[in-house]
């Protein structure tokens, strides 16, 4: 079994160019990263949650320069074009984005859970769900132990990459222009999850 999870876009660790990030970061969106991460990890307390929350950028490139990211729940890309329609596999196994407004979750308000596409695993309540008027799902917290995060600087932003933690799926972004508690809009793409009514 397989255990990668290499984007197949982009050339291997370590030749992906770390000057990309040099080049194109200023000091602003890196202190932005960090101070999300103090930010979150304070607001989260505060609401009594206790979730896997944004960690600083830094640690995620130094641990995915050592070695390729592994998780629970791993099959082969052919394992999961299998398991996935290809809407799903876009974007969970080659980090694609959905058309705003085009997925139903982004419309579901009823209460339950967001789960994992790929895995089934809980991501989200709909406690935590609110509006965000961007077309996609958001949510202002993940489910404790849910998601990962790591830095996405393509397509010339440093953006936050949000995944499945059981089976490494792409999710989404989280961003700090969330509402209160605290401050942080996970925009996640609906074709990721399914969702479970009432059992939040
Ligand atoms: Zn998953």
């Amino acid at each position: 079994m397989r255990l990668s999870k290499i984007d197949p876009r982009t050339p291997p660790e370590p030749s992906r160019p770390r000057r990309a990030v040099a080049a194109s970061a200023s000091p602003t969106p890196s202190r932005r990263v960090f101070l999300l991460s103090a930010t979150a990890a304070a607001a989260a307390v505060a609401a009594g949650l206790v979730p896997r929350l944004v960690r600083p950028a830094q640690a995620d490139d130094a641990r995915r320069a050592s070695a390729p990211e592994q998780f629970e729940v791993a099959y082969s890309d052919a394992e999961w074009r299998k398991r996935l329609t290809p809407g799903q596999y876009e974007i969970l196994r080659q980090e694609g984005t959905e058309r705003p407004y085009s997925s139903p979750l982004n419309d579901e308000h009823r209460a339950g859970t967001f789960a994992c596409a790929g895995c089934a695993l809980p991501l989200f309540s709909s406690r935590t769900k609110f509006d965000s008027h961007t077309g996609w799902p958001s949510f202002w917290t993940p489910l404790a132990h849910a998601v990962g995060t790591r830095s996405d600087t393509t397509f010339g932003m440093v953006r936050t990459e949000v995944h499945c933690r059981r089976c490494g799926g792409h999710l989404g972004h989280v961003f700090d222009d969330g509402p209160k508690p605290t401050g942080l809009r996970y925009c996640m793409n609906g074709l990721a999850m399914t969702f479970n009514p009432q059992a939040a």
